[in-house]
C-alpha cells in the first residue's frame, strides 16, 4: 500500500486506492492504449453544454454539521464567477476547508454532511454527486498539506492525476508537458522520489496533478501553508497563469490575506462558520477592519490589552 508525504492523501470516491492509481501510471508507462474517440466527443459535448456563462459555483446558505452534532458552517453563502479567483480568507478553524469539502463533496469520510442549503456547479445542484463524479465534471480539489504519493517518482506522481482520463498515451504525454512548461523545476526533478522533494515542489506536484484532471474549478486549500515567502510568490504566480492562460477557475482558501487580495479578484471573509464581509479583492484590501485584523497594519504601533478588547467589540460590530 502506498505511503504518503504528509498525510493520508485522502480516502473515500475521490480518491482511487493507491493501487489503482499505480496501476493506471504504470498502464501510461507500458501499455498501448486505445483511443476511446466516442467516449472523448461525449466529454467534450458535456462540457461545452455546461459552458453557460455566470458562475460556475453558487453555494446557497449551506449548513454543515459534523458528527450529526457539531456545527461548522452556519448559512455560507458565495458565488465563484467563471474564469476569476475567489479568496476564501478566515483565521484557523473559521470554516474555510469545510467550505471547499462541501463543494467537493468528501464530508462525508469525516463524518461531515451538508445538512442545509445547495451547491450548484455550472448551474446545476451537485450535492449528491460523488466526489469522482464531480472531478469528472472539472471540479478538483488540491488538498491543505499538498499530500502525493512519497514513493512515486514526482512523474508518477503527476500521471495519478489522469486516472479519470480516457485520452491517448500521446494526449496525456502532451498535457504531462504542458505541466512542465508551467512547473519547470517538476521537470528536472521527474525522476526523483516525491518524497525527497521540498515543500514547495510538493505543492507544485499537487497543482501539477490537478491540471492532468483537466479541471474547470480547482478547489485550492491553503497553498501557502509551511512555504517561504519567496516560494508562495512563485505559486501564487503559476495560479495566476493557469487562470488567465489556462482559463481554469480557483476558490482558493488562505489564512495568508496579504497574497490572496492581491491575485483573487473577490473575497470572501469567513468567522466562525459565517461569512461576515464580502467584496471586490481590492477594496477589502483597503478596508480598515481587513487591514488591522487580516492584514496585521494598524495606524499608530503595538497594541494594548485595552485594544485587545476593542478588536473583540469591533469583531462583533463587524459580524
Ligand atoms: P484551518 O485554516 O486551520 O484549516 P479552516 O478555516 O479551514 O481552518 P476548518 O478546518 O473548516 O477551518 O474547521 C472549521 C471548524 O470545524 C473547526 O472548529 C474545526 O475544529 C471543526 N472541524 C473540522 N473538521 C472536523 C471534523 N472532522 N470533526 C469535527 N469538527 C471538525
Amino acid at each position: 500500500m502506498a505511503r504518503f508525504c504528509a498525510q493520508p492523501l485522502g480516502t473515500g470516491p475521490l480518491y482511487p486506492t493507491a493501487a489503482l492509481l499505480v496501476a493506471h501510471v504504470e498502464q501510461l508507462h507500458d501499455a498501448p492504449r486505445a483511443l476511446h474517440c466516442s467516449t472523448m466527443a461525449t466529454v467534450a459535448a458535456t462540457r461545452v453544454d455546461e459552458m453557460v456563462s455566470g458562475n460556475v459555483l453558487s453555494i446557497k446558505n449551506i449548513e454543515v454539521i459534523y458528527d450529526h452534532v457539531i456545527l461548522v458552517l452556519k448559512g455560507v453563502s458565495l458565488e465563484v464567477p467563471e474564469g476569476s479567483i475567489v479568496a476564501l480568507l478566515g483565521a484557523n478553524g473559521a470554516g474555510k476547508t469545510t467550505t471547499i469539502k462541501s463543494v467537493s463533496n468528501i464530508l462525508g469520510t469525516e463524518r461531515g454532511e451538508v445538512t442545509k442549503g445547495s451547491i450548484e456547479y455550472m448551474g446545476e445542484r451537485v450535492e449528491n454527486l460523488s466526489p469522482s463524479d464531480l472531478v469528472e465534471r472539472g471540479v478538483v480539489q488540491v488538498m491543505e498539506g499538498r499530500h502525493c504519493f512519497e514513493h512515486l517518482t514526482v512523474e508518477d506522481n503527476l500521471l495519478t492525476g489522469a486516472y479519470i482520463r480516457k485520452e491517448s498515451r500521446r494526449v496525456i504525454a502532451d498535457e504531462l508537458e504542458k505541466v512542465y512548461a508551467y512547473f519547470p523545476r517538476l521537470k528536472l526533478r521527474r525522476k526523483s522520489q516525491a518524497g525527497y522533494t521540498s515543500g514547495g515542489e510538493q505543492q507544485m506536484i499537487a497543482v501539477g496533478r490537478a491540471l492532468m484532471a483537466k479541471p474547470k474549478l480547482i478547489l485550492l486549500d491553503e497553498p501557502s501553508m509551511g512555504l517561504a515567502p519567496q516560494l508562495v510568490e512563485e505559486i501564487f504566480e503559476i495560479v495566476k497563469q493557469l487562470n488567465e492562460t489556462e482559463n481554469v477557475t480557483f476558490l482558493l482558501a488562505e489564512q495568508n490575506t496579504s497574497i490572496a487580495l492581491r491575485y483573487a479578484s473577490y473575497g470572501y471573509i469567513l468567522e466562525n462558520g459565517r461569512v461576515v464581509m464580502d467584496g471586490i479583492a481590492s477594496a477589502l484590501a483597503e478596508n480598515e477592519d481587513v487591514k488591522e485584523f487580516y492584514l496585521g497594519i494598524s495606524e499608530g504601533s503595538k497594541k494594548s490589552f485595552r485594544d485587545v478588547k476593542s478588536y473583540r467589540r469591533r469583531k462583533r460590530w463587524l459580524a
